[in-house]
């Protein structure tokens, strides 16, 4: 008998797409299936909870005088406890600047194989079989974890589908106060200050609009936000276009930033380098502009044009404008 849990991000009280599929990931590993979330004082979680298609729902009740944001080390001395208390086998988390923090040092207080950045996850004869993207994502990596052996994996957003089958069960929601180690109770988070996000969340986005080096500092920028907000997409940036400080590392994407699987990606200015590319190659369609036709990004590209930014991007934003307008 396997335990599979998922584990909602810590301050998220709600079960998202993302969840969703890496739930039915889950219930295709697994024979017993759970949810965790970390459960503000106070809060009715089961009403939230419902048609799930999992075994139960654990709710990790946190003492408040901790705070309402968990620093990590609560989080992950609640999960290995967790983790013990529950015969947990395998940990899911979806891929994520927390999960980062997270995962990697939840598996090693667990003794527990890691696999991070996971695009598919199955079972393979008596191991588990998880497919990983390396090299900027132009190899895939197949990591092979003996059945008997506790596994934590951080699981790309998107990948995956949500089951069509819906449980008509109730799911009970079971509470739990971990034991927490008195080694990790040294840091108490004070206040968060969180930039409010214009439009949606870049990770999720349908649009993106994405620009780099080649844009020249950071008013061209306010310009990508404008075309953005016409098309209702998100904004995001090259590493090099963040390091020069141009816009917030949040907005960054590739290897070391976050992963994007928009319908649309439109590049302005972003040469293609492959750990760019690992962030973002999994686009529907990739549109590149760019004044170099020899530039990378164009062999990932549906469409490119060899241009300025200076002259398509204005020219571009109006036609979506009317486009927009019209219908
Ligand atoms: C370990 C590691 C991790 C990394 N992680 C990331 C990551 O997560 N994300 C990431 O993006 N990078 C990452 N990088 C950096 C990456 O290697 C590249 O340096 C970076 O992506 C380059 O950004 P860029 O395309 O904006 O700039 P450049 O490579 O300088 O390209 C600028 C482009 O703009 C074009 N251009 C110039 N002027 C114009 C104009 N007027 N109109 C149109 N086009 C123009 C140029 O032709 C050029 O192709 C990482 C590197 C390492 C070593």
């Amino acid at each position: 008998m396997s335990h599979t849990a998922v584990i909602i991000e810590q301050g998220h009280h709600n079960v998202d797409e993302t969840t969703q599929q890496i739930l039915s990931l889950a219930n295709s590993l697994g024979d017993e299936t759970s949810i965790v979330i970390f459960q503000p004082d106070n809060a009715n979680l089961s009403e939230k909870f419902t048609n799930l298609n999992c075994d139960q729902i654990y709710a990790l009740k946190i003492d408040s005088v901790h705070g309402t944001t968990l620093p990590d080390d609560i989080v992950i001395s609640s999960l290995e406890w967790f983790c013990k208390d529950k015969n947990v086998d395998l940990i899911l988390i979806t891929k994520s600047a927390w999960s980062l923090n997270i995962a990697p040092r939840l598996a090693f207080r667990n003794k527990a194989a890691y696999a991070h950045d996971c695009i598919d996850i199955k079972i393979q004869g008596n191991n588990l079989s998880c497919v990983r993207p390396v090299y900027g994502g132009n190899a895939l990596a197949q990591i092979s974890i003996p059945a008997d052996t506790p596994k934590v994996a951080t699981v790309r957003a998107g990948v995956g589908q949500i089951s069509e089958k819906v449980s008509n069960k109730i799911v009970p929601v079971i509470e739990l106060e971990p034991e927490i180690k008195a080694k990790d109770l040294r840091v108490k988070i004070l206040k968060t200050v969180t930039e409010a996000p214009e439009g949606p969340d870049l990770s999720k986005a349908e649009i993106v609009v994405a620009g780099g080096r080649g844009l020249g500092g950071p008013e061209p920028f306010e310009k990508l936000r404008e075309l953005a907000r016409v098309l209702g997409g998100a904004v995001g940036a090259s590493r090099a276009a963040c390091d020069a400080g141009w816009i917030d590392h949040n907005f960054q994407i590739g290897l070391t930033g976050k992963t994007v699987t928009p319908n649309v990606y439109l590049s302005f200015g972003i040469s293609g380098a492959s750990q760019h590319m690992a962030g973002c190659s999994g686009s529907r369609n990739i549109v590149s502009i760019n004044s170099d036709k020899n530039a990378n990004i164009f062999k990932d590209s549906k469409y490119g044009v060899v241009g300025d930014w200076n002259i398509v991007l204005p020219a571009f934003t109006a036609a979506a404008r009317e486009l927009v307008n019209e219908n």
